[in-house]
């Protein structure tokens, strides 16, 4: 099915897309203070077969996101050894055994119990896994992570795994039709960070915001992210998630 005619229609195809999110970073970038840091994108290929992810790394993306443990496990071996594969979505307890040797960072950290068994696991396997501690910034009853206020005495607390490391935040601010509503929330989230950073809490170098997606990353970008998870922009919607 797959001839190669289609397989490059695909190939121009996406990386068409990707060109367009790239140079859409690099005039969002040009809007902010140099103090900012560099952005990083992560491609988020939840739902999209091995053959449409290919033309994002052929073309240098590295970094890519997905939302379910079972999808990572089973896309792994199917891509090339060098990409950083990001839990982004919400991770039970349980199924952190099943991904732990597998990702580069988890994205949504959110609970005490969820940090003592990636605490646990990676251990097992003599990592220190890195992460992000997923804020609920616009409080929407719908979305997971912590209430901003819960962010310090939640940091305080998991300081004590030593098999785990706080690199930042990370949000889902709210689906809007103007991204410029959500520019309030992207800024509330680097204000946060950098309050916290203030406190100076012993083994957290707290750099990273991950926030902005397809609808809003260049706002995100502009007010200081660190990380965008990039999908349908890149890939084209998505029928379901
Ligand atoms: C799906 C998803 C994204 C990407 O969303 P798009 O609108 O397709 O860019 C980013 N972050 C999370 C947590 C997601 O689940």
């Amino acid at each position: 099915m797959l001839n190669v005619y289609r397989v490059e229609l695909i190939f121009v195809e996406i990386t068409g897309k990707l060109d367009n999110v790239l140079q859409v970073i690099e005039k969002a970038k040009t809007k902010r203070t140099p103090d900012m840091g560099e952005v990083k994108l992560i491609a988020v290929s939840k739902t999209k077969p091995v053959s449409e992810i290919q033309p994002v790394v052929q073309y240098g993306i590295k970094d890519l996101g997905e939302n379910r443990v079972q999808e990572i496990a089973e896309k792994v071996p199917q891509l090339p050894a060098d990409v950083n594969w990001h839990l982004i979505g919400h991770l039970q307890t349980n199924k952190v055994k099943y991904i732990v040797d597998k990702v580069a960072m988890i994205h949504s950290l959110d609970s005490i119990r969820l940090a003592e068994e990636i605490d646990r696991k990676s251990a097992a396997i003599g990592r220190v896994m890195p992460v992000l501690v997923q804020v609920n910034m616009a409080r929407e009853e719908t979305k997971f992570g912590l209430d901003e206020k819960e962010v310090p005495d939640f940091l305080a607390e998991i300081t004590r795994f030593s098999h785990l490391s706080v690199k930042g935040l990370m949000t889902v601010a709210p689906f809007v039709e103007d991204p410029e509503e959500n520019r309030i929330v992207f800024r509330q989230m680097r204000a946060l960070r950098d309050e916290i950073n203030k406190q100076a809490l012993p083994q957290m170098e707290m750099r990273e915001l991950s926030m902005g997606m397809s609808n809003d990353y260049a706002i995100a970008i502009e007010e200081g992210a660190t990380m965008v998870r990039v999908g349908a922009s890149i890939f084209g919607t998505r029928s379901k998630f």
